[in-house]
């Protein structure tokens, strides 16, 4: 917002004064600029500089600040502070973002959407960096790159051309599940108020008596789900490109603020050995018939941030911030991201200091104590004297063994195992949600999002029928009205294609 004050005087970075903002220092009227023209430099040079790498994944996305507030009592389940007692608020910011778009793309795209939390409690932060599905298009991070690569630019033309994706799913059926979901109408949601959040992986709990459960996040908004028509996104391409970010601000300004009603399931810890379903597999979910939602309390969001740059592009979400009594788990694509996010922000945000960039301070931790050190861009006084190592007899600080998170148990013969890969495991529960979840009119729109995607001229290839062909016999696979409509759709044999 334009402030309306008495203007200050214009300073360099360093403070001194500026006579004048509109004429370079030039040698007479009509001769060249001078390099004492410091001014001139440190404003060129300081704009040179003004991009950081955006995000690889989730460019473009907007965020706030807001409260969550428990509302059921869990604290059986977890020991975490944020937990502890019914009212109990915490602090907390939001990013809602796509996918594979760039920083300046639109938020109207087909794309999952990113659904990122960062908790500011006494404990230290929680981030739980999840998405609007439950579900992923992949269960093992070695293949994160490769599918991501899939939704990015051709690398030859720098065109986005479909046949890149569907190639890619055609050959990996355990992605089915969640394209289902990218091309029905939850594919396109009107903006972030009016869609789940989930944190997608198997996550843990564990209380004070060193119980440990396994936890999956759902976050149901109270605004309602209210999606784009791919004919409606596709104008609102056009029309507000920012459509989403808009809608989210613009609530917030106005004091309605969106809420979701964070719910959780629960499995106890030994039933993961014999559950039906493999728990930490990312591609599929868990019936809510055997676990069903328990609530647990309201996220509001409240506050808008007052500057994009340093408290949206600047916020660091990552997997790796944990706190008491919540854990990780072994889904393979969870144990990855601890690593990466945080090793991405390193990268993005200049180094290892990161951290005290403000809206990534654990600034509700009751005590904040490293040994860390020096690095690019310390600007927290760097431990000032105190001694920076340990142990140490200097009473420094030390661990609290009163934190340490029950032992797993874990054994196996090192190897790169592959997940059961049968047809039940690939069909099973997309064919559910086409059976069950979908109805005449959201099965009507997925046939239609994904006809519209496989023969869209943006496919961009001379002879797509190879991988029409090949994703045909997965949808047949799924259901074999399914595979019909798109068969029909896509003006193909539907004998031929439903042949193996
Ligand atoms: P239920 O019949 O108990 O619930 C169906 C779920 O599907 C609800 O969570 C509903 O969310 C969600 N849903 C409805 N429409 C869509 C859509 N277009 N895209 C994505 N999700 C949608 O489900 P079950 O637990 O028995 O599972 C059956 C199938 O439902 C699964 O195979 C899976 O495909 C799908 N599903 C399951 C979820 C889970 O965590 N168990 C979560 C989401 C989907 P809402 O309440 O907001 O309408």
């Amino acid at each position: 917002m334009a402030d309306t004050k008495k203007p200050s005087t214009m300073t360099t970075a360093f403070g001194r004064p500026i006579e004048n903002n509109q004429n370079s220092v030039t040698a007479g009227s009509r001769g060249p600029i001078l390099m004492q023209d410091y001014h001139l430099i440190e404003k060129m040079a300081h704009f040179n500089r003004e991009r950081v790498p955006e995000r690889v994944v989730h460019a473009k996305g907007y965020g706030g600040y807001g409260t969550f507030t428990v509302t059921q009592d869990i604290s059986k389940l977890s020991c975490a502070s944020l937990f502890s007692k019914v009212g109990k608020k915490t602090e907390m910011f939001a990013r809602f973002s796509t996918v594979g778009g760039e920083s300046g793309s639109a938020d109207t795209a087909r794309d999952p959407r990113g659904f990122a939390m960062k908790f500011y409690t006494e404990d230290g932060n929680w981030d739980l960096v999840g998405n609007n599905t439950p579900i992923f298009f992949i269960r093992d991070p070695l293949k994160f790159s490769d599918f991501i690569r899939t939704q990015k630019r051709d690398p030859g033309t720098h065109l986005k051309p479909h046949w890149r994706r569907w190639d890619y799913w055609s050959l990996s059926p355990e992605a089915l599940h969640q394209v289902m979901f990218l091309y029905s109408d939850r594919g396109t949601p009107v903006s972030a108020r009016f869609m789940d959040g989930f944190g997608s992986h198997t996550y843990s709990f564990w209380n004070d008596k060193g119980e440990r459960h396994w936890i999956k996040f759902h976050f149901k908004t109270q605004q309602g789900i209210k999606n784009f028509s791919d004919a409606d996104a596709a104008k609102m391409t056009g029309d507000d490109p920012d459509f989403s970010t808009r809608d989210v601000i613009e609530a917030i300004d106005k004091g309605d603020f969106p809420k979701w009603t964070m719910f959780i399931q629960v499995m106890p810890e030994a039933e993961a050995d014999t559950y039906k379903i493999h728990p930490f597999d990312l591609t599929k979910v868990w019936p809510h018939a055997d676990y069903p939602l328990q609530e647990v309390g309201v996220m509001e969001l409240n506050r808008n941030v007052e500057n994009y740059f340093a408290e949206v592009e600047q916020a660091s979400f990552e997997p790796s911030n944990m706190v008491p009594g919540i854990g990780f788990s072994p889904d393979k694509v969870l144990q990855n991201r601890i690593l990466s996010y945080a090793d991405a922000h390193r990268y993005r945000l200049g180094g290892a200091n990161y951290h005290q960039i403000p809206v990534n301070q654990a600034k509700a931790a009751k005590n904040v104590a490293t040994y860390h050190r020096d690095g690019t861009m310390v600007v927290d006084g760097n431990g000032g004297g105190a001694v920076d190592y340990q142990p140490n007899s200097f009473g420094g600080p030390v661990p609290d063994p009163s934190v340490t998170e029950p032992p797993l148990r874990i054994s196996g013969d090192a190897a790169r195992y592959e997940y059961k890969c049968d047809d039940e495991d690939f069909y099973g529960q997309p064919r559910l949600f086409w059976e069950k979840v979908l109805d005449k009119q959201g099965r009507e729109n997925l046939v239609e999002n994904i006809v519209g995607s496989m023969t869209n001229p943006m496919m961009g290839i001379a002879d797509p029928r190879p991988i029409q062909e090949r994703m045909l016999k997965h949808w047949y696979k799924i259901h074999p009205d399914f595979g019909a409509a798109v068969a029909k759709g896509i003006g193909m044999d539907t004998k031929l294609a439903a042949a193996e």
